[in-house]
C-alpha cells in the first residue's frame, strides 16, 4: 500500500477530529519511517516527509522540529500543533486583554534579521513578547518592502523565533494591493521576477499575463533585443492580434532585463493596452492604469555600496514616458512603505489579530520598528500625520497615487498615534559620522532618494524614539504600556 493511500484511509478520522481540534494537523506514521502533513481544511495531503527513527522525535525535520507533540490517538497517529495557522483562537488572560490597546509592527531586515539570520536582540525581544504558553501576548505584524510569498516569510519568522506566525501576519510591499479590488479580475500584466504570478494571485489578481506573453503576441515590438530583431528580419515570427487587451499593469518588482520591459510597458501605456497598431498621437489615448509596489531607489545588500531597487526601474520608466509624451507618468496606486496605504493595511492586520486574541478594546497606538529612516520612519510619520489629518488646520490631502481606497474590507480605523521607532542594527548607524551619511546626506547635499510622489521633508525621517536594538525598544514599550 502506498503511503498516500494509507493516509487517505485515515482521513475520515482526521476530519472528524478536525471539528474540535481546529488548528491541529495530524502526523501519521507508517512503520516509523514516513509521515505526512495533512491539510485538514481541504482534506488534502500537502506533502510527505521522511522521519528518522535513529533520532527520536521530529528533530530531523527543519521547521517541524518545533512541533509540540500532544497526544497519540493510536500508534500511527500523532496530533501536533500546527505552527502556521491561527485558526485556533489564541485567548489572552483577561488581565492582559483589558490592558492591551496597541499593536507593534516590525520591519524585518535590519530590525529582526540580517539576510537569513535572526539578530540576537530580536530573539530576546520576541521572548519578552511571549506569554507562559509561548504565544505572543501583544498583536504584532511584520511589514517588509520585499516582494515574496507570505507563507515563505511567515515560515522563516516562525523558525527564527519559535512562534506561530501565519501568512496573514506578514505584509510584503504588494500585499496592500489586496484593497484594489476593482482591478482584481482585469487582464493584468505582472512585472517582477521569481514567484511574481504566485504573489499577484495571492493578493487577488486572477487574470494575469507576463511580459513574455506580450513579446510573443507582438514580436515586432521588441527591437532592443537584437536576437529578436534578427528573427524578425528573417521573417521568422507570428503575430497574435487577438491577444487580449491589457487593462492594468502591476509592477511587483524590477524585472531581470529592463530594456525589453521598458519598451513593452511604454507601448502598452501609449496604446491603451493594445499595441497592435499605433495611436493617432502620443497623447490621444488615456494612460493605462499602473500600480507600483515598492519605490526604494536603492537598498543595502552584501556589496559595499547600495544596490538598485525597484525605485530605480520606476525612475527609468517615468523618465522615458515623460520624455516621449511630455507628460508625467501617472500611477493609479503606489503601494509599499513609505506609502500610507501600507500602514493602513498594517493597522487593519494587527486589529484582526487583536480580535482573534480576544482583545475587545480598539487599538489606539501603533509602534513601528524600522532601520531605514527614509522608508520605515518616513512612512510611520506620514501615517501618523494621516490619522491626525482632521486636526490639521492647513487641510490635508494625499496625492492621487497615495489615496487609500474606501472599502468594507478594512476594519474601522481606530489608531490615534503611530510611533516610529528607529533601531541601530541595520541601515541607520547611531554615531555622528554615520548619522551624517545615512540621515542627513539628503539635507546637506540636497540629494533626495525618495519617490517623486512623496515630497521631501527633513522632519519626516526623524523618529519618535531611537533605540539601540529591537530588544531595548520592546522593553520600552512594555514598560510604557505597563504590560508584564
Ligand atoms: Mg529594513
Amino acid at each position: 500500500m502506498s503511503i498516500k493511500r494509507y493516509l487517505h484511509l485515515h482521513l475520515d478520522l482526521c476530519l472528524k477530529l478536525q471539528q474540535r481540534l481546529l488548528s491541529w494537523v495530524a502526523i501519521i506514521t507508517q512503520n516509523e519511517t514516513h509521515f505526512s502533513e495533512l491539510n485538514l481544511r481541504s482534506g488534502s495531503i500537502d506533502s510527505l516527509y521522511h522521519y528518522h527513527p535513529s533520532r527520536p522525535g521530529f528533530h530531523s525535520i527543519e521547521w517541524k522540529a518545533k512541533f509540540e507533540k500532544k497526544c497519540f490517538l493510536n500508534p500511527n497517529v500523532v496530533w501536533i500543533k500546527h505552527p502556521f495557522t491561527n485558526s485556533r483562537k489564541h485567548e489572552l488572560s483577561s488581565n492582559t486583554k483589558e490592558k492591551v490597546d496597541f499593536g507593534i509592527l516590525f520591519d524585518v531586515d535590519g530590525v529582526l534579521a540580517r539576510g537569513s539570520m535572526p539578530l540576537d536582540p530580536a530573539k530576546k525581544a520576541m521572548e519578552k513578547l511571549k506569554d507562559s504558553e509561548g504565544n505572543l501576548k501583544v498583536p504584532v505584524a511584520f511589514v517588509t518592502n520585499a516582494s515574496n510569498r507570505s507563507a515563505d516569510k511567515a515560515r522563516q519568522i516562525s523558525n527564527w523565533f519559535d512562534v506561530n506566525v501565519p501568512p496573514e501576519q506578514v505584509i510584503h510591499a504588494p500585499t496592500p494591493a489586496k484593497l484594489l479590488r476593482q482591478f482584481h479580475d482585469k487582464h493584468t500584466l505582472v512585472i517582477g521576477q521569481e514567484h511574481k504570478l504566485d504573489i499577484a494571485e495571492e493578493i487577488g489578481f486572477s487574470n494575469l499575463c507576463t511580459i513574455e506573453d506580450i513579446k510573443e503576441a507582438y514580436p515586432l515590438l521588441d527591437m532592443v533585443d537584437h536576437e529578436n530583431r534578427n528573427r524578425v528580419a528573417k521573417g521568422d515570427y507570428k503575430e497574435n492580434p487577438n491577444f487580449l487587451k491589457v487593462d492594468v499593469i502591476l509592477l511587483i518588482g524590477e524585472p531581470c532585463r529592463w530594456e525589453t520591459d521598458l519598451q513593452l510597458i511604454i507601448d502598452l501605456l501609449l496604446t491603451d493596452g493594445k499595441p497592435n497598431e499605433a495611436p493617432e498621437g502620443l497623447n490621444t489615448l488615456a494612460q493605462l492604469p499602473i500600480i507600483a509596489c515598492n519605490m526604494d531607489l536603492v537598498f543595502m545588500a552584501e556589496a559595499c555600496m547600495p544596490r538598485f531597487g525597484h525605485g530605480a526601474f520606476l525612475l527609468c520608466l517615468e523618465t522615458l514616458y515623460h520624455k516621449l509624451t511630455g507628460k508625467p507618468l501617472s500611477y493609479q496606486n503606489l503601494v509599499g512603505k513609505p506609502c500610507e496605504i501600507t500602514y493602513r493595511f498594517a493597522e487593519h492586520t494587527v486589529s484582526t489579530i487583536a480580535r482573534k486574541m480576544g482583545i475587545s478594546k480598539p487599538l489606539k497606538r501603533l509602534y513601528f520598528f524600522g532601520d531605514n529612516p527614509s522608508v520605515d520612519i518616513v512612512g510611520a510619520n506620514l501615517y501618523d500625520r494621516y490619522i491626525k489629518r482632521q486636526e490639521d488646520p492647513n487641510g490635508y490631502e494625499l496625492p492621487f497615487s497615495r489615496l487609500i481606497p474606501e472599502t468594507d474590507y478594512l476594519h474601522k480605523q481606530t489608531v490615534e498615534h503611530c510611533h516610529s521607532i528607529l533601531v541601530g542594527t541595520g541601515v541607520y548607524k547611531h554615531c555622528p559620522e554615520e548619522v551624517h551619511k545615512t540621515m542627513s546626506t539628503t539635507s546637506k547635499t540636497h540629494v533626495y532618494h525618495g519617490h517623486r510622489d512623496i515630497a521631501y521633508e527633513e522632519d519626516l525621517s526623524k523618529p519618535y524614539k531611537y533605540v539601540e536594538d529591537v530588544h531595548e525598544g520592546i522593553e520600552y514599550i512594555l514598560k510604557r504600556e505597563r504590560i508584564a
